[in-house]
């Protein structure tokens, strides 16, 4: 059995061969290459965001795990409409505005253990490479231009709806076109260069002044990172149409070389049944819920272990269930790090041990079955905890058992969930708040005092808010 991954292109199972040349070992292939779609800058990322992104830790962790190398780039939309409408209306700079929402998208990321990809772009610094794909397109007659904007016409890119599998006429009658009110030959068509409008940044060009369409800022990013075609495209399945196709034609239509082997895509996620919208109540940054004391680990713990293309219906009793079973492993670390027994490794536990490894794999190599994968892992907690009620169980089974778990956990990153990188540990900072508002009751304000500056040492900022006491991480 090898890798295999559901590839919307062609929309059958595929086993997984990078560069397309098939090697004869896992560590001949040269690095993986995968570009993500990643966050527009704007604010706060919701957890419909952070499935995508840890579903994207997932995939690195686990090609790692198999032995690939993996070159990995996640983009930043720093210029868009809702980017340039909050600086204009803080009355800041774009950069400046952006800088903010970057590094929190960035502390988010290490709270919940998503390791750091290789590269992360940013769309205002990658306007050369922008300004080479429109040149290539208008060579090629892709392109036209209206009122001082730029076009792509799709009539002429023949394999326009091959991801999507949309029909022209369904293309047409649906509803979700490019936002850009602009003047066009065809309502298919999408903005490529913006003309500039009054208050609002641009770039000079050969084509004119303006920015970019949101579409040709990935095209361009894969195009400076990786040169050439790519091995991996995630995002989520609302980015399938139009965004994923528009970067297709772009791509393909400025270069003739396939743009991308393998497309995934990662379903939506519900909350409590229903579509997460601000006004229903049921629409959750990383923060509100860190907020309500939930651990950044049972968020991990939910968001990864639901399979990617199945919709994740997200509610809080599904955090308890996390939590619960996070305490599980936990008593299971505290119970074979408990043994005192001196004896060799048992022969039975390094055939458990290495049965489980080639099951997990089995499971998480036909397109990252997680839920598979998971199954057989507290099936091999079962085992070993029966083995240790047996007195079967010594130091070097331990040492054994804890190595294999750290392989495993390279992949899951919540078996030994480190406390953020960045100290910031909700647990502790609620149980010091709730010893300051006990301190405050009985009129102890020195200690109430000491208890904030301890907390504001470490970065965090308390409000005083009708709802109660509330933290943040200070910028
Ligand atoms: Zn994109």
């Amino acid at each position: 059995m090898a890798l295999r991954f559901y590839n919307t292109y062609s929309g059958v199972m595929e086993e997984f061969i990078p560069s397309g040349m098939k090697k004869d070992k896992i560590q001949d292939y040269p690095p993986v290459t995968i570009y993500s779609c990643g966050p527009t800058v704007y604010g706060y990322a919701h957890i419909g965001n952070f499935r995508t992104f840890i579903f994207n830790d997932l995939l690195r962790r686990y090609l790692k795990f198999r032995g690939y190398k993996v070159n990995h780039a996640m983009n930043i939309t720093d210029v868009d409409d809702k980017t340039i409408e909050g600086a204009n209306r803080e009355g800041i700079s774009l950069r400046d505005y952006t800088d903010r929402y970057i590094n929190i998208f960035f502390e988010d990321i290490d709270v919940l253990n998503i390791e750091r990809v290789e590269h992360n772009p940013r769309a205002t610094e990658s306007i050369n490479a922008m300004i080479e794909i429109i040149q290539r397109l208008q060579e090629r007659n892709f392109v036209y231009s209206r009122d001082g904007s730029l076009y792509f016409s799709i009539s002429k890119f023949h394999k326009y709806g091959m991801l999507s599998r949309l029909d022209r006429r369904q293309i047409r009658s649906g509803a979700r076109y490019d936002a850009d009110e602009y003047e066009k030959d065809d309502v298919r068509d999408f903005v490529l260069w913006k003309s500039p409008k009054n208050g609002e940044p641009f770039w000079e060009t050969p084509f004119g002044p303006g920015r970019p369409g949101w579409h040709i800022e990935c095209s361009a990013m894969v195009r400076q990172v990786f040169g050439g075609t790519i091995d991996i495209h995630t995002g989520g399945v609302d980015l399938v149409f139009p965004h994923h196709e528009n970067e297709i034609a772009q791509s393909e239509g400025a270069y003739d070389e396939k743009f991308v082997r393998y497309w995934i895509h990662v379903e939506h996620l519900l909350v409590d049944g229903a579509k997460m919208s601000k006004s229903k109540g049921n629409f959750y940054t990383l923060r509100d819920l860190l907020d309500k004391g939930y651990s950044p680990r049972a968020i991990r713990y939910l968001l990864l272990t639901s399979h990617y293309r199945k919709q994740l219906n997200f509610t809080l009793e599904g955090l308890k269930t996390a939590e619960n079973a996070l305490a599980r492993i936990d008593n299971f670390l505290v119970r074979i790090d408990d043994v005192k027994k001196n004896a060799e490794v048992d022969p039975a536990i390094r055939t458990l041990s290495q049965e489980f490894v080639v099951h997990f794999i089995e499971q998480m190599d036909d397109d990252l079955n997680i839920s598979g994968g998971l199954g057989e892992f507290f099936d091999y907690v079962h085992s070993i905890n029966s083995l240790i009620d047996e007195g079967r169980f010594s130091i070097a089974d331990r040492d054994f058992v804890m190595d294999i778990l750290r392989r495993i956990d390279s992949v899951f990153g919540f078996i030994f969930f480190k406390k953020a990188s960045h100290g910031i540990d909700a647990e502790r900072i609620q149980s010091l708040i709730d010893e300051r508002q006990k301190a405050r009751k009985e009129k102890d304000f020195v200690r109430a005092d000491r208890i904030r500056d301890e907390l504001l040492a470490g970065g965090i900022i308390l409000e005083d808010t009708r709802e109660g006491v509330r933290w943040k991480i200070r910028q």
